[in-house]
């Protein structure tokens, strides 16, 4: 299940404190397949039962995506899930948040600059001829996706300096993922909200499994808390569109499908351990 020494050690440090241990893990192309309607996509069924075995072996799980909260419970089928009572989802990178515990959520109200940006994006995609763009509004933030597209490579390329140039105008970024561009505020991203959930769980390992570029920033969060003397796993779930991760990666999967076998893996192993020790 891993892919060398050094990601074996870097693993048996989980396996050896489970309970100092914080699994975030994202959504879309990591959790759930991406398919061609996001709002269609689902969690594969064999990864959340392998979060509900590792629920309550670990110190904390935590969904960290880019998805409205909301919308990540509901597609993710995590309420109710018995070993998921504990789980933590952290939507919209980590604006928004809900705990199992609770069944609460915590969303913030939307800025007024996302709806002034995107009424001005049907405008531009006509002028650049990519009007058949679908945009979807994520609330916090406004996204372009040219999966659908004839070209999609290309209708990216033609809207990314467009896009950019929108959004610093309206004090907002883009973040490019796979045939998405996101345009969000700028100070979000997952890494901050992975380090802040480290720190209220004072955990002492963290596993961060993701997908895209989306991702970066918790990976490179992962990086520098080891400098900081906390355990890292990093698990890239590859995909044919986006390798960006994997250099940075300790073991790479294929896709939902390898990141299920994944977790399965580590529960089965955290189990056997927990058998022997008791
Ligand atoms: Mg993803």
């Amino acid at each position: 299940m891993t892919s060398g020494p050094r990601a074996r050690s870097r693993l048996d440090a989980v396996l050896e404190h489970p309970g100092q241990t914080l699994i975030g893990i994202d959504f879309d192309g990591t959790l759930a397949p991406i398919v061609p309607d996001p709002d269609h996509a689902h969690a594969e069924p064999r990864a959340v039962a392998a979060l509900a075995r590792l629920g309550p072996l670990l110190g904390t799980v935590a969904v960290v995506t880019g998805r409205p909260a909301q919308t990540a419970v509901r597609l993710g089928g995590f309420r109710g899930v018995a070993g998921l009572e504990h789980l933590v989802v952290l939507g919209q990178y980590g604006v928004e948040r809900w705990d199992a515990a609770t069944d609460e959520f915590v969303i913030p109200p939307e800025p007024d600059q996302v709806a002034d940006l995107e009424a001005e994006i049907p405008p531009l995609l006509d002028r650049l001829g990519q009007g058949a763009a679908r945009v979807e509004h994520k609330g916090r933030a406004v996204v372009v996706h040219t999966r659908q597209l004839p070209d999609p490579d290309a209708s990216f390329d033609t809207l990314s300096g467009p896009l950019t140039a929108l959004a610093e105008r309206h004090a907002m970024v883009v973040e490019p993922g796979k045939n998405v561009l996101e345009i969000r505020s700028p100070g979000i991203d997952k890494g901050v909200a992975l380090r802040a959930i480290v720190a209220e769980r004072g955990a002492r390992q963290v596993v961060f499994v993701g997908d895209d570029l989306g991702d970066l920033p918790a990976f490179r969060v992962v990086d520098q808390l080891r400098t900081e003397g906390l355990g890292g796993l990093l698990v890239c779930s590859a995909s044919h569109e986006e390798d960006a991760l994997s250099g940075l990666a300790d073991v790479v999967v294929q896709g939902p499908d390898g990141v299920a076998t994944w977790l399965e893996e580590l529960a089965d192993e955290l189990e056997a351990r927990a058998a022997r020790a008791s």
